[in-house]
């Protein structure tokens, strides 16, 4: 199919079937797509939306998100994982506040100078809220067009990768870009799934050599497997005479950045330690049920200890909390922790 066939028989489709009612559709600002392409990758939609909406009622534009606190925005994150697609959006709108006199910048060059943001989010902003030709090629745009072409090989391999980008450039049309950039999402979404295509009311059928081939789900290649290590940790639940928890902020970067924790120790030794460090009174330490959290890299077990202790005199300070689990404070908390104050809050 040439390009404008190709797009037609996209927007085509968009005009009966797309989806027009997503929250992030309606006033559709720069700052609005913006946040919803950054909590939609990695995310599904219907697990997204409750966030975005929560997240929009809080922070309504760029100067309400570069003038929070982050801690707030990591509150307002909790669950949805990739805490560091938080700290950017935050960064970010700092510096569009105050280098672009929050406006967005209208190219998606610019854009992608902005931390957090990559070619195809860089894309999805341009075309989506400025009508700019810009293509796009998220993880839905992927598989349609690599089953399209037939491109053989994983994505994550330059050379597909590259073919790729080259084919979203040459099917993006200079007219309604924006609906045919919301399409191809949709259509990725809704018609040419990872594992049940539904090629007979796809709008791209007669042209497609992955239906053709008769095996359409061999495209794209997968990435290849590897079995992830698995690390251990310690995770001291300290309880104080008031049934608070004591959570520590993590530094910025690296594992759960900027979220507040329980410490992490290597092992149990390690809490003799802790307790010397603030002068604490400590009682005996029980071991709750182990969890096990997995990263894109690792798996993390992690073996939580519910310990009372008696502080005394010491007060938290800059970057500790003692939590309180009734009136909890707004905090970003990373997954496998909220569930571990759950816990602890059922046997306490
Ligand atoms: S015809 Fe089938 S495999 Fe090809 S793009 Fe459409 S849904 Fe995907």
């Amino acid at each position: 199919m040439k390009p404008e066939a190709f797009s037609l028989a996209v927007l085509d489709w968009y005009d009966r079937h797309g989806r027009k009612d997503l929250p992030w559709q309606h006033d559709m600002t720069a700052y609005r797509v913006w946040v919803s392409e950054i909590m939609l990758q990695q995310t599904q939609v219907a697990t997204v939306i409750p966030y975005y909406q929560r997240f929009m009622e809080t922070l309504p534009d760029v100067e309400a998100l570069a003038a929070a606190a982050v801690d707030e925005v990591l509150h307002l994150w909790t669950g949805l994982g990739y805490y560091s697609r938080a700290r950017n959006l935050h960064k970010a709108a700092s510096i569009v506040v105050e280098q672009f006199d929050g406006h967005f910048p209208r190219s998606a060059e610019e854009l992608m100078s902005l931390p957090g943001i990559g070619r195809s989010t860089a894309g999805a902003i341009a075309s989506l809220s400025m009508g700019l030709r810009a293509p796009i090629l998220d993880g839905n745009v992927k598989r349609v067009l690599a089953r399209y072409h037939a491109v053989q090989g994983w994505p994550g391999e330059r050379a597909v990768h590259d073919r790729l980008w080259a084919l979203a450039e040459r099917y993006t049309p200079g007219n309604r870009v924006n609906h045919y950039t919301q399409a191809m999402m949709d259509l990725g979404a809704t018609v040419c799934t990872r594992s049940k295509p539904s090629c007979l009311v796809c709008p791209l059928q007669t042209g497609c050599e992955a239906r053709m081939s008769g095996e359409p789900t061999l495209f794209p290649g997968s990435k290849p497997r590897k079995v992830l290590p698995i690390r251990t940790c310690q995770m001291p639940m300290l309880i104080n005479p008031q049934g608070e928890v004591w959570l520590e902020r993590r530094p910025d970067s690296g594992l759960w950045g900027g979220l507040w924790c329980p410490p992490q120790l290597d092992d149990e030794a390690a809490l003799q330690g802790l307790y010397h460090r603030f002068g604490w009174k400590a009682g005996e330490a029980q071991r709750l049920e182990p969890l096990r959290h997995t990263f894109s890299h690792f798996h993390l077990d992690i073996q939580p200890l519910l310990v009372r202790v008696e502080p005394g005199l010491s007060v938290a300070e800059e970057g500790q909390v003692w939590y309180n689990l009734r009136q909890p404070a707004r905090l970003g908390l990373a997954a496998p922790v909220k569930k571990l104050l759950k816990r602890v809050e059922e046997v306490i």
